[in-house]
């Protein structure tokens, strides 16, 4: 199987050949054609399979150029792996010239919010900071599409939970969800059963 297979744009498709992204992976063959579909999904799959792109792949490709605020937002559960995330989506969407902004706590916040004030199409971040910028008024989650929750069991495990649950409350419940986590522990099936549409359940 190849990307082309995708209804994806060329300027994604050309970024995968860039990045020697020939072929997708188990969980990119699952998550990439359904997640076009705008399906909410939950995951199940570990760190090294690929599971960054099988939701960045997507994103980049439904974002709106045009739209200047976010329209994704990607939870995770620590500042290196939102770094990385940032950095992955930046690359994918490099071609259609998508601007990724990480937000994590203990850095002041001036660059964030200067970044935030321009365009922006897809926002990664930790709980507790991503929440200090809603409530702000810096981070506006009007046209907000797309979330996704990566690694839902380690998140919990860290005690984020009530972060988590209270940014979803704030987002238009029109809109797609995703779910990745390696382990699906009850806390996690709790928070998909509360807040995702009749997800679609994927196992690698
Ligand atoms: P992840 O599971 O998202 O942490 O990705 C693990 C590694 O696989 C990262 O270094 C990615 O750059 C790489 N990767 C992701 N998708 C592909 C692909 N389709 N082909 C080759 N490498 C990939």
């Amino acid at each position: 199987q190849d990307f082309k297979d995708y209804a994806l744009s060329e300027e994604i498709i050309s970024a995968l050949q860039s990045l020697g992204y020939h072929q997708p992976t188990e969980v990119q063959r699952e998550v990439i054609p359904l997640a076009l579909t705008k399906k909410d999904l939950v995951v199940k799959s570990q760190t090294g399979s690929g599971k960054t792109a099988s939701f960045g792949i997507p994103i980049c490709d439904l974002v709106d150029w045009q739209e200047n605020k976010p329209q994704a937002l990607i939870l995770t559960p620590t500042r290196e792996l939102a770094v990385q995330v940032q950095e992955d989506i930046t690359n994918i969407g490099r071609f259609k010239r998508i601007k990724a902004t990480a937000l994590f706590g203990k850095v002041p916040y001036a660059k964030q919010t200067a970044e935030l004030k321009q365009k922006s199409h897809v926002v990664v971040g930790t709980p507790g900071r991503v929440l200090d910028h809603i409530e702000r008024g810096t981070f506006s989650l009007e046209r907000l599409e797309y979330l996704v929750i990566d690694e839902a069991d380690e998140m919990l495990n860290m005690g984020f939970i009530q972060q988590v649950e209270a940014i979803i409350q704030k987002l238009p419940s029109e809109r797609t969800t995703m779910l990745f986590s390696a382990t699906l522990p009850s806390d996690v099936e709790n928070l998909s059963h509360k807040y995702m549409r009749d997800p679609s359940h994927i196992e690698i």
